[in-house]
């Protein structure tokens, strides 16, 4: 499998074909961005051969990048239009961030873990997305205030709660979608309207846990 050259489009087809467009991964958007982001250059090269494979991988400082399900449907309960301010919290392997990007996306990704941020970086770079992708060092769980406000937000571990900070750096119109839960989680969907803040439970997740001051504390 790794050849030079061998560009994994086909596994990426197939990929798009059995896990997404099989299920309930309809935005074409997505659906593309999904097929075009080379997925394997955010993992491992040990791990190339499962790159396109229906479950998470581990990518160091025991995280994972999440399924490609998980992350086309997160993509897709979004609602990204081109040209929109995005913040992402958790920028793990990058893979994420580089399919808002491929949306058309500005992404600012925040990371908690220095080492895994640098090798984002170096991924984002070698394809294609770090002048679409801001990276930080940090925690996540209170935003990035300096760029407030954001279109969408998206945190990609799960806490006990919706962090105020994050709701507090929405803009007005804005979607948030974030896993919140400790033993069982599940996917919270945020509006902000003039009117307020509308909150609404979607699917059960599994995630990593988002740890900081609006997070766990402690117990990665
Ligand atoms: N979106 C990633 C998935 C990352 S897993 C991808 O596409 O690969 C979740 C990440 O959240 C981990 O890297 C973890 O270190 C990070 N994380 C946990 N708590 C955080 C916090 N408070 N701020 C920023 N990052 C955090």
């Amino acid at each position: 499998m790794n050849l030079p050259g061998f560009d994994f489009s086909l596994q990426r087809q197939d990929m798009v074909r059995t896990q997404l467009r099989a299920r309930d991964i309809t935005d074409t958007a997505v659906l593309r961005a999904l097929e075009t982001v080379p997925r394997h250059e955010f993992v491992d090269p040990v791990d190339w051969d499962e790159a396109y494979e229906d479950h998470p991988l581990g990518i160091g400082c025991r995280q994972t990048i999440s399924q490609p399900y998980i992350v086309a449907y997160m993509s897709q309960l979004l609602r990204v239009e081109p040209g929109m301010k995005i913040l992402e919290i958790g920028t793990g392997s990058g893979y994420q961030s580089a399919v808002l990007a491929e949306l058309g996306a500005e992404v600012f990704s925040v990371e908690r873990h220095a080492d895994l941020s640098e090798k984002a970086g170096k991924v984002l770079l070698k394809t294609g997305y770090a002048d679409k992708v801001k990276l930080k060092v940090g925690d996540g769980t209170l935003g990035w205030p300096e760029e407030a406000p954001f279109d969408r937000i998206i945190v990609t571990a799960a806490g006990p709660k919706i962090p105020d900070s994050l709701v507090g750096q929405l803009a007005v119109g804005g979607r948030m979608v974030l896993p919140v839960g400790s033993t069982s989680q599940r996917l919270r969907l945020i509006e902000k309207t003039a009117e307020g803040v509308r909150e609404e439970n979607d699917i059960a997740v599994v995630f990593v846990k988002l740890i900081g001051k609006e997070g766990f504390l402690t117990g990665e």
